[in-house]
């Protein structure tokens, strides 16, 4: 018999039904077809509403936490076994089993007994856990990014997702926007702190509960709501949008093209540094010791003090940039990726964590802006990655030699300007993000606002669509 990597080819047909039934254990589909998914289709959001997050935090009960335990603790292994069945069923036998055939042998999963206790958690969280697998399978062929992991205990944040029939959702008269929430296979409704209410009247499309690594619960509400876009901005001229060049970098976290910098808050670099000696302090516990154990919940405790308060103040940085400007410009995440050090000791590993912090950061400032830009109406543009911003002198356009990442300044040798670094990237950003503004809006019919993201790579996309 040949081996099965001697034969790259996908199996498909009869053949790839019958491995499934018989090797994989996925049950037929007309048997189980009718009841496992019909909440499931990712329904289209309702015209001239757009979706946001509201997050609340709440306080299980002991009878609520338990529950949840479980049901974190099942969604984890759903999504490790669902990846593990996908790459096996690749792997081992050249088939290839999408969603609706996980879910599939999910209900079976359900109904064996040594799984049995997969039956406390409600079925269509268990297949949120799936469908969150597949969109991760998904993004790893359309971009590089990893292909998914399997999730660990302790590494990985607790979370369920809970669509609309997976909770209950009552809204008080008295004070609209609040209510009461109440998870699948619980009995009471949450004690959510209503820290400002949801828009009145909204029914949650979809809840996300989650613990964090310092044991605080949240509950993410995903709504769709009306949001009025802001008056455009334009220059004096009354033609020219008010653009910004955003540079990202470690010296500073964002550096404008007017020069205004923003740093990390000094109380970030004080929980960073606390950080770096708690992780040094990790190193040297032995492993599994309940030592150890105390010293990961202290880290996982500053790991969300310090994302609380970088997500306040990015909302805080993003909301002024996308009110003052129509079009905002930052450069392509992955160009950072190439400057990233190799993991080191001692001095080399600081760096090597402060820039996994200051990663996290770029990630979210990014993630902001894009939704911000599109719930106001403005335009991001995101710059390709092998546009030069640094080498370029922003005066003459001359490309200068290529920088280390300790020069803060330089001059350039053909109309002797004196660039700082940043300022530099920053204006250079703005200038090729308002070129690549203008391709898109000229190629647009007279009145047709340019769309809310405009990408370098995905450039030909957007002009052919026009
Ligand atoms: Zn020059």
């Amino acid at each position: 018999m040949a081996d099965t990597a001697d034969q790259p080819e996908r199996v498909t047909g009869e053949e790839a039904e019958r491995i499934k039934r018989d090797v994989l254990g996925i049950a037929n589909r007309k048997k189980h077809h009718d009841r496992a998914f019909t909440a499931l289709k990712s329904r289209a959001k309702k015209p001239g509403t757009q979706q946001r997050v509201y997050r609340y935090r709440f306080y299980p009960t002991p009878s609520q936490a338990e529950q949840l335990k479980k049901t974190f603790g099942a969604c984890r292994w759903v999504y490790n076994e669902g990846l593990a069945l996908r790459v096996g069923a690749w792997e081992r036998h050249r088939v290839s089993v999408g969603y609706a055939e996980s879910c599939r042998a999910l209900t079976g999963w359900r109904q064996a007994s040594e799984t049995g206790w997969l039956r406390e958690v409600s079925s269509t969280v268990l297949q949120q856990s799936l469908r969150h697998l597949d969109g991760a399978i998904t993004r790893s062929f359309k971009q590089p990014a990893k292909y998914p992991q399997r999730k660990r205990k302790h590494r990985s944040r607790d979370s369920a997702t809970y669509v609309r029939t997976g909770f209950q959702w009552v809204e008080n008269p008295d004070l609209p926007g609040t209510g009461r929430v109440t998870l699948a296979k619980q009995s009471e409704p949450l004690d959510v702190r209503w820290s400002r209410p949801l828009p009145a009247g909204v029914v949650p499309v979809k809840l996300s509960v989650t613990r964090d690594r310092a044991g605080r619960y949240f509950i993410s509400v995903l709504v769709e709501e009306q949001i009025e876009p802001l008056p455009a901005m334009f220059l004096s001229d009354g033609h020219e949008p008010k653009a910004v060049g955003i540079d990202l970098g470690l010296a500073a976290l964002v550096t404008l093209d007017d020069g205004t910098k923003v740093g990390h808050p000094r109380l970030l670099r004080k929980y960073e540094k606390e950080l770096a000696r708690l992780q040094r302090g990790l190193h040297r516990k032995k492993k599994g010791s309940a030592n150890r154990g105390r010293a990961r919940e202290r880290i996982g405790r500053l790991y969300a003090l310090i994302s609380d308060v970088r997500r306040d103040m990015l909302n805080q940085l993003t909301t002024r940039l996308v009110r003052e400007n129509q079009v905002l410009v930052v450069e392509d995440l992955a160009i950072m990726n190439l400057l990233r050090q190799a993991p080191g000791t001692g001095r080399r590993r600081r760096t090597g964590l402060s820039r996994s912090i200051a990663d996290a950061a770029w990630g979210e400032l990014l993630r902001q802006l894009r939704y911000k830009c599109e719930w106001y109406g403005r335009t991001l543009v995101i710059v390709d990655r092998f546009f030069p911003s640094t080498r370029r002198c922003s005066d003459c356009y001359t490309k200068g030699p290529s920088l280390d990442l300790s020069e803060r300044k330089w001059t350039c040798a053909e109309c002797g300007a004196v660039h700082d670094r940043d300022v530099n990237a920053a204006r250079n950003l703005r200038e090729e993000g308002m070129r690549l503004y203008w391709l898109v809006a000229s190629a647009l019919p007279p009145g047709r606002m340019p769309p809310p993201v405009i990408k370098t790579t995905e450039l030909a996309e957007v002009l052919l669509a026009a």
